[in-house]
């Protein structure tokens, strides 16, 4: 085997190493978010407790996943929704493009799933026009780049490089000030919302005894976008669906202080059915000021495969806080190319399952099994072990960079790593 799965990818660290202003956003964003969240954990000492429950409840939903699909499902059709399960990216993509078709306006929220199935180059080849809504996720479209983070895609990106950006686009000098920055977003996007024919939004946790789907964020865009538009799609893995709504809501409890520091999000938004009234004589229309149809795609594209696997699958837990890849003494100097489409150490894994093995076997390298995610995640989920047991894996299929086949054969033969 060549060694260019290798090469390719430690091309891409040394970009990273040694770009300046991707270092500051990324140490300017680590320093910002751990003094936030060990705030909002000291202010909500219960969340210990909770946090143990949401495993608990975890482990429990991932053994059932299928049954949870199931009835997720059929709640949602009774709601008048539709509900479709996606095994893989292609399904989803072709669903997909049943539902846009094409040269359609599209707003998307944040959605880490249609980044893993690639969708925006899929809608955009038929012509439709998408724009990002969420701030982070608007900047680096502009940019033409992918994200680097699974909650702050644009963490790399600093204000004077988003101040940059935006004054190309519009080609008139737009500060470096952070709020006139977010300003400007507001501005912008404001009029794609109501002129936009769909709305895309991913879920974070989905309660299967009424089919509800929860969506948590701060800056307000996921609700015009699920909102505004007279077709929501709502895109989400297999693995977020619990059974209750009680389940539902302690996700949401242990979510925000992990993720953004917050003690609450700004909106949470529960959607179980198309918007719909019977105001007038009790005569039941759907579509009053909401959209009129919504549609949610359930999928698959290898969590089934990692549910089998028994030194993976506490990996499915995940919440994609993304709290561990701040603490990550790795991911703070390579950022967004420590992984591929996921990031940090669990990315790794969840990566390898979605986008295949040799996505990461390079990138796998560079973790330092120091432990630091293991202790700062809210489920406790064992990623160094799981990055251990890939890292072998991978190694007996042969991807062992030639330099390193060097070093073991000389330290079997001749007892040290140079040969000597
Ligand atoms: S592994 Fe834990 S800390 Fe990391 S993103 Fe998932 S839930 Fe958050």
């Amino acid at each position: 085997m060549s060694d260019e799965w290798f090469s390719s990818k430690r091309d891409e660290f040394m970009r990273w190493l040694y770009d300046e202003n991707r270092r500051r956003g990324l140490s300017r964003a680590v320093s910002s978010y751990t003094a936030a969240r060990d705030y909002a954990l000291a202010c909500l000492p219960h969340l210990e407790k909770t946090r143990k429950e949401v495993r608990k409840i975890k482990e429990s939903a991932i053994e059932q996943m299928d049954e949870l699909r199931r009835i997720a499902s059929e709640r949602i059709t009774e709601s008048h929704g539709n509900a479709y399960f996606a095994r893989d990216a292609e399904e989803a993509r072709k669903i997909f493009d049943e539902l846009v078709g094409s040269n359609k306006t599209v707003v998307k929220s944040k959605s880490l799933v249609t980044e893993e199935i690639h969708l925006n180059e899929a809608l955009e080849r038929k012509g439709n026009k998408i724009f990002e809504t969420d701030l982070g996720e608007f900047i680096i479209q502009i940019r033409g780049e992918k994200p680097t983070h699974i909650i702050n895609p644009s963490v790399h990106v600093p204000k004077e490089e988003v101040a940059r950006t935006f004054s190309k686009l519009v080609g008139r000098e737009v500060k470096p000030d952070i709020p006139e920055l977010v300003g400007f977003a507001r501005e912008y996007l404001r009029e794609k919302f109501c002129r936009a024919d769909i709305g895309i939004t991913g879920a974070n946790v989905v309660a299967a005894e009424t089919g509800t789907l929860f969506i948590i964020e701060n800056e307000g865009n996921a609700r015009f976008v699920s909102n505004a538009p007279p077709v929501h799609i709502c895109i989400t893995g297999i693995e977020k669906i619990v059974p209750t709504l009680e389940d539902a809501f302690k996700v949401v409890q242990v979510l925000p202080p992990y993720a953004t520091g917050v003690l609450m999000s700004a909106y949470v938004s529960m959607i179980t059915s198309p918007s719909r009234t019977a105001d007038i004589e009790k005569t039941l229309v759907y579509g009053a000021h909401g959209p009129k149809e919504l549609h949610v795609i359930f999928l698959d594209n290898g969590r089934s495969r990692m549910l089998r696997d028994p030194a993976m699958k506490e990996a499915l837990y995940c919440l994609r806080c993304g709290g561990c890849m701040y603490e990550c003494p790795v991911y703070r100097v390579l950022g967004g190319s420590f992984g591929h489409n996921y990031f940090g150490g669990i990315g790794i894994i969840w990566s390898a399952f979605t986008a295949g093995e040799e996505s990461v076997a390079a990138a796998i390298d560079a973790c330092t099994k120091c432990g630091r995610c293991k202790e700062v995640c809210p489920l406790e989920i064992d990623v160094p072990k799981m990055v251990e047991c890939l890292k072998s894996r991978l190694v007996e299929k042969g991807y062992l960079a030639s330099r390193h086949r060097e070093i073991k054969e000389n330290i079997l033969e001749k007892g040290n790593p140079f040969g000597e």
